[in-house]
């Protein structure tokens, strides 16, 4: 069963953004097309294209600009995973080059992969067989800190405190 991410980032950056547009769903090539072509995007050989994502409710892929925080791009929604990726056409065809699960706002665990690759496929769009660069997140359970684990060390970046082995970042 798919788990359900709430959000767990400041409720300072929950307000801000409260009227911002929710993110565009994200249901075919074209409609993909469209969002570039939109936000005026352009991208060469070389180069890819950014966005924000989350994985919605419904299973579907909403984007949104690079910049935008993933709580607005849910619409203030719970989601299923979030993180930034990166589309390129350098075969003519879109794909996927690059996704990770980065959002601070969410903490979605390596896990909710295969959330993001069933939305994908919907599309369809070519993708990688995993994120390109997993996030593991915890919170400190005795300062709060959320981290972001490096080099494998649960252990807390401002007061040295063990972090636990298992998704706590809703823990606050
Ligand atoms: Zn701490």
């Amino acid at each position: 069963m798919a788990k359900l991410y709430q959000y767990v980032g400041s409720n300072e950056i929950r307000l801000s953004v409260a009227d911002f547009p929710i993110g565009t769903r994200i249901d075919s090539v074209s409609q993909l097309e469209k969002w570039i072509a939109k936000t005026s995007r352009k991208p060469n050989i070389f180069s890819s294209i950014a966005a924000t994502f989350v994985v919605d409710l419904k299973g579907d892929l909403c984007i949104a600009d690079r910049h935008s925080e993933h709580i607005a791009c849910a619409g203030g929604f719970p989601v299923l995973s979030a993180g930034e990726i990166f589309f390129g056409s350098g075969n003519r065809v879109w794909e996927v080059l690059e996704i990770t699960n980065q959002s601070t706002g969410f903490c979605p665990e390596p896990e909710s992969w295969f959330q993001v690759a069933e939305s994908l496929d919907r599309i369809p769009i070519y993708r990688p067989d995993k994120f390109t660069i997993e996030f593991v997140f915890r919170r400190c359970p005795a300062c709060r800190q959320l981290n972001i684990i490096k080099e494998n060390l649960f252990v807390c970046s401002v007061c040295n405190t063990d972090l636990p082995h298992l998704w706590n970042c809703d823990n606050f």
